[in-house]
């Protein structure tokens, strides 16, 4: 799985909790503002057409008291009715004609005819335009007879609004009918554009409407589910929703007490909920902002907390490449302080230790370089005994001699040995110093020469010849020449013991350009060569085949410590009865 940064993580969390919180808290608000709004909008719906009915009740009651008294009374004084009828309905401006019919055998007959000319003139209509309405409209006697009172829709295309009141007189005998204005009907709703309040006869058709062509086309909204409910239900009152043209809608009715009708009070649901529409839009870009900013500050943040990890782990780096003591500064939330004391204390930690490993390395290599030295003895004996013997014997030669100039010879050949003991003494002398650290730049063919000067004698001794393959041009390698000068040694001292018993005793040391960069110094013997197991081994410290006394097991491990610190490697090659070849690899001084 990858891993995502600190950083990525920080900001991912926070962004995660705060959209999870946000949307939660959206969801949840914009539901409960829309319970809220939905249970207030039913409510506010049942309460206007309760009102509304209740009001249009009393406002018809009110007519049709007069009516029915005007019925009984407008014959008193014969001559006198116009007078009665326009002080009776002086007050209720949307009168605009009268009729009263009296019962006879054969039916109704029409007794008396008011037309308030003043009121039409004012409405631009005639008296001819409720002649016309009446034709087509007319007063249904029977059904005043039963219901008491009656309203109905008189409307005259194309642009005649009329409701039609008609009410018995309390005997029976006669019946008395008004032409209204229908908007005196609803004069008390104030005109909502979002609610729409109508009213609705006993059949479902439109007997005022806050649009006046629904009235003049008597709509039939007998259809429509709160129309039905409202003339079939048993309840007066009551709530309904349900959609017109594909429009939801959220509608209330309550039934006209005297049974003339309906008020209905229909409001689209998409319009009550707009607020709450509008409250979630704002909500929404509201969350967005904030997690927006809340993601920056997380950005910010992470950036804060991530920092002095990074110092920590650049740190860690520097002191991965060997660099130790390298401390970072402690600063930063106290977790990230902590770390970074604990990595100042193993910086400071691994610089004590490496000391140590330096001081205990040094020492190592010194006592293996005693152990060569000691190897070398017999052999430096013998050198340093050859020139001793001449010094011996030329002095004693000088004694006897008596010519002067005889004697100075002997002097001068006397003098020649002891620098040749003294030169091989130095020798000896300088390569057992303990270690220096100094580089520099060196002839990778010197350090073979040098090397072998040391010890090419113990090796005649034990019967082993060495041949040298130096290639020339080579360039200078950086290093310390005694160091190598004893990882050769090393390698050539262990040739010849492997050799004791062979038949052919050869040495061959070449150096080489391998390739560009770097120089290779191959030391390679005709020895019994290395079985698997020993190869595997070989570098390991205290890795030993030599019997106890003989052999310490660090040579090789010594050499390898030696070569790395140079920068370069070791390595051998050979299979058992094909002789031993170590490589070193040093690079050149660029
Ligand atoms: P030591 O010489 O004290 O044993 P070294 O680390 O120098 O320690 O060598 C480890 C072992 O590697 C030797 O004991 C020997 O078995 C093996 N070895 C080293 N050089 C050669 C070689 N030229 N041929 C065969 N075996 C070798």
């Amino acid at each position: 799985m990858v891993q995502s940064s600190l950083r990525t993580q920080i900001v991912g969390l926070v962004g995660i909790m705060l959209v999870g919180a946000m949307a939660v808290y959206l969801v949840l608000a914009t539901r409960v503002v829309s319970a809220d709004k939905e249970a207030s909008v039913y409510d506010v719906n049942a309460l206007v057409a309760g009102t509304v009915a209740q009001q249009i009740g009393r406002t018809v009651d009110g007519i049709a008291d007069k009516l029915r008294y005007f019925g009984q009374e407008y014959e008193i004084t014969p001559g006198d009715a116009e007078r009665r009828a326009r002080s009776l309905f002086d007050a209720d401006s949307a009168v605009l004609s009268l009729e009263v019919f009296k019962r006879t055998e054969g039916g109704f007959e029409r007794s008396f005819l008011f037309v308030d000319n003043r009121r039409l003139a004012a409405l631009n209509l005639t008296a001819d335009d409720l002649t016309e309405a009446r034709k087509r409209t007319p007063a249904p006697l029977d059904a005043v007879q039963q219901a008491g009172v009656v309203l109905q829709n008189a409307s005259l295309a194309p642009d005649l609004a009329l409701v039609r009141l008609s009410s018995t007189t309390a005997d029976g005998k006669a019946v008395v009918i008004a032409d209204l204005r229908p908007e005196w009907l609803l004069s008390a709703v104030a005109t909502s554009s979002v609610y729409k309040v109508f009213l609705v006869d006993r059949l479902g058709r439109v007997l005022a409407h806050p649009d006046s062509e629904q009235v003049i086309k008597r709509e039939d909204l007998s259809a429509l589910p709160v129309v039905k409910d409202a003339l079939g239900g048993k309840l007066a009152r009551g709530t309904e929703e349900y959609e017109v043209s594909g429009v939801s809608q959220v509608a209330a009715f309550a039934r006209v007490e005297n049974g003339v009708g309906a008020v209905i009070v229909q409001v689209p649901r998409d319009e009550v909920f707009k607020a709450t529409r509008e409250l979630s839009r704002r909500s929404l870009l509201f969350a967005v902002g904030v997690v927006s900013l809340a993601l920056v500050l997380a950005v910010l943040l992470g950036r804060r907390v991530t920092r002095p990890l990074r110092e920590l782990q650049e740190t860690l780096m520097v002191i991965s490449r060997g660099n130790f003591g390298v401390e970072v500064p402690v600063a930063g939330p106290s977790e990230i302080r902590a770390v970074g004391a604990a990595l100042n204390e193993m910086s400071r930690e691994l610089v004590r230790r490496s000391e140590q490993l330096q001081t205990t390395n040094a020492q190592l290599v010194q006592s293996e370089k005693l152990s060569a030295v000691g190897e070398l003895a017999a052999s430096v004996a013998h050198e340093v005994k050859n020139p001793m013997v001449g010094i011996v014997g030329f002095a004693q030669l000088g004694q006897e001699s008596t010519d002067p100039a005889e004697s100075l010879e002997y002097f001068k050949l006397i003098e020649q040995d002891a620098f040749r003991a003294n030169k091989i003494l130095q020798n000896l002398l300088e390569f057992s110093r303990p270690p220096e650290m100094e580089f520099e730049a060196l002839g990778p063919n010197d350090v073979v020469l040098g090397a072998m000067a040391l010890c090419v004698h113990q090796l005649q001794m034990q019967g082993v010849r060495v041949e040298t393959a130096l290639a020339t041009g080579l360039s200078s390698i950086r290093g310390n020449s005694n160091q190598l000068r004893q990882v050769l040694l090393n390698l050539m001292l262990n040739a010849g013991q492997a050799m004791e018993g062979s038949p052919r005793k050869l040495i061959t040391v070449s150096t080489s350009r391998p390739e560009a960069g770097f120089v290779e110094i191959k030391v390679g013997d005709t020895g019994p060569g290395l079985a698997a197991d020993v190869k595997d081994k070989l570098f390991k410290p205290f890795f030993t085949t030599k019997r106890r006394g003989q052999g310490t097991g660090l040579g090789l491990s010594v050499s390898r410590s030696i070569v790395e610190a140079h920068r370069g490697s070791i390595r051998a090659e050979g299979a058992p009865g094909a002789g031993a070849t170590f490589i070193i690899r040093l690079p050149e001084v660029s």
